[in-house]
């Protein structure tokens, strides 16, 4: 196994923006595993699954053929069943969609299967929830990205207004609220930082300090 780099923390605190930089500095792949949590909430609705009904959920991830590929450009797709589902990946419905498929052991196991099987062949950087605790245990560099819940919020509701959508910050404070209590308190492979993991907190850091803070360490 390379000696890859592992990234978690909680939704929003600037995880996937350091990752893909770093990413391009070292020339390696990114590895978004959150896509593939979100690619099974896809999935689920397409099968009239409820994301909660973790029992089938469980019996459709065994049932589903998930891939990752990377364009030309180095952009990250998901293939569930030789469909490409990249671009329903980012509404509110299926990121807490996400968040509660991934309660389910069996949708983690697999998963984490697939990432293991990236990092094998290649040195990548990967982000997620359970990169550090459970995917990569073994390497020596992983990061805990965090920044507190209503900056978070705030960075959220700035970029969605830049982009000329609507938004609320009240309401994205409290999705945030509820994605981090699910993903930290779920009982199998919960958010954390373990007691190895150097944690950054970006509350008042830019990214590129983050990126780094990062990349003085590997
Ligand atoms: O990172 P992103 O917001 O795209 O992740 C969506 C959801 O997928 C998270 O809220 C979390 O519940 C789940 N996830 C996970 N483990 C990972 C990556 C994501 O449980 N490694």
């Amino acid at each position: 196994m390379k000696q890859s780099i592992g990234i978690d923390g909680p939704a929003g605190a600037g995880k996937s923006t350091v990752a893909k930089r770093i990413a391009a500095i070292l020339n390696i792949p990114y590895l978004d595993t959150g896509a593939m949590y979100r690619a099974v909430a896809v999935a689920a609705k397409r099968h009239g699954v409820a994301f909660d009904d973790e029992a089938a959920v469980a019996t459709l991830i065994g049932a589903i053929d998930m891939k990752v590929r990377y364009s030309e450009t180095g952009e990250q797709h998901i293939l569930v069943d030789g469909e490409d589902v990249t671009g329903e990946l980012r509404t509110e419905e299926i990121s807490q969609g996400a968040s509660l498929v991934s309660r389910v052991p069996a949708v983690r196991d697999r998963l984490t299967e697939l990432q293991r099987e990236v990092a094998h062949e290649q040195r990548v950087v990967m982000d997620g929830r359970d990169i550090c605790t459970n995917v990569l245990p073994d390497t020596p560099y992983k990061f805990f990205v965090t920044a507190s819940a209503e900056e978070r919020a705030n960075r959220r509701y700035k970029q969605l207004i830049e982009s000329g959508q609507p938004a609320e910050y009240e309401t994205i404070l409290a999705d945030i609220i509820r994605r981090d209590k699910q993903d930290s308190e779920r009982a199998y492979k919960p958010l954390y930082c373990g007691a190895d993991t150097k944690r950054i907190d970006t509350t008042e850091m830019t990214i590129e300090e983050a990126v780094e803070a990062i990349l003085a360490e590997v």
